[in-house]
């Protein structure tokens, strides 16, 4: 089989090392390269990953250090949307390199460019106001570059809500790309009536003059991982442990967010659990890479999964493959180098730099 066809291909001698040789060829590497390499991890990403982040976050604090570290070399451990992004933010001197460029959020390719444009050119029939996009930090370049055409702007979990209040000062309505639990979520927490709301399926786009009347619409895209919690799961947790706190990802679906107690970002996850008093119980809904690492970080409280949930793209990226791309740097070769064109670049930061501003 060609290199081409396989997915983390690494050569023969890297999958026949120990974790602890593999261990060590990546702390060497990182001595050697010191300032001139910045190591990005996001926080689904392995245990073995993490212990050799730089920085750790979620895709906003992870784009910010994109944007300011002055490194030479930025490795992203994550997803590919996320190593595009940095790509967007850093300057041209900087090599932005993914260990398994493989590694691709379902999410992000769920919306392609060509169905925004004609989704967006839909509502404008029937939108008097203008149609400003917004587009989840979680979606392709492509995506990001076609909001920022259209005057729009990029989001993450953590600032949702800013940049749809920032779209309705502009008075304008929103089209919401790509997750329809995160657009639905932040619109009804700022309290706007169902009927307000449309979901527009791409795969059978409707007729327009049905969200005539919406101030939103938003893209039926969904996260595998966060959609796998349900009401059950939360009943669950109730009956095992009354007393515990339920904090789930904006990513569940509505019924999932209004049983728990609270929703955040991954970033306000954490937050919660830090501030939970000594001996608490939290059950957490996202990924469980993260709520394991919770529950090492604080053996003081009781961090529990609302279920066992991994993402399978983040889990893609291993020991072997940091190590293969770091000794490429020390050899002089850059492997997995993510660029996007200049053009969808200069569009993409527009949107960017609105999430930057505003977030
Ligand atoms: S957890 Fe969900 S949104 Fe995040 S990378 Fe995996 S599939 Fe994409």
């Amino acid at each position: 089989m060609s290199r081409e066809r396989r997915i983390g291909w690494v050569p023969q001698e890297y999958n026949e090392m120990s974790p602890e040789e593999l261990a060590q060829r990546v702390s060497f590497a990182k001595s050697q390269l010191g300032d001139r390499l910045t190591i990005l991890g996001h926080h689904y990403q392995r245990d073995e990953i993490i212990r050799f982040a730089n920085y750790r976050g979620d895709s906003l604090e992870l784009s910010r250090h994109a944007a300011n570290t002055d490194s030479e070399f930025i490795v992203f451990c994550g997803v590919n949307f996320m190593a595009e992004t940095a790509a967007v933010l850093c300057s041209p001197e900087q090599v932005v390199i993914q260990p398994v460029e493989e590694a691709l959020c379902p999410m992000a390719e769920m919306a392609g460019r060509h169905q925004a444009e004609s989704t967006y050119q839909a509502l404008s029939t029937v939108w008097s106001d203008s149609v400003i996009p917004i587009t989840y930090q979680n979606s392709t370049a492509e995506i990001k570059a076609f909001v920022g055409e259209q005057g729009g702007a990029v989001c993450t979990s953590s600032n949702a809500r800013g940049l749809f209040e920032w779209a309705f000062d502009q008075g304008g309505r929103i089209l919401f790309l790509p997750d329809e639990h995160l657009g639905t979520n932040t619109a009804l927490d700022m309290g706007l009536p169902e009927e307000a709301l449309g979901v527009w399926n791409p795969l059978h786009p409707p007729d327009p003059a049905e969200f005539a009347d919406c101030r939103i619409v938003v893209w039926k895209g969904f996260c595998w991982v966060h959609t796998g919690f349900d009401v059950e799961d939360v009943a669950q947790a109730r009956a095992d442990h009354p007393d515990a706190l339920v904090i789930v990802h904006p990513e569940c679906p509505r019924p999932v967010v209004v049983a728990s107690d609270l929703s955040g970002s991954t970033a306000r996850i954490i937050q919660v659990v830090e501030q939970a008093p000594q001996g608490a119980t939290v059950y957490v809904g996202t990924e469980c890479h993260l709520v394991d690492r919770l529950n090492d970080e604080y053996p003081n409280k009781l961090v529990l999964p609302l279920s066992r949930r991994a993402c399978g793209s983040m889990a893609m990226t291993q020991l072997k493959h940091l190590s293969y791309v770091l000794d490429g740097l020390l050899e002089g070769e850059t492997r997995n180098v993510v660029s996007v064109p200049d053009d969808v670049a200069r569009s993409a930061r527009l949107a960017l730099d609105k999430m930057l501003q505003i977030g």
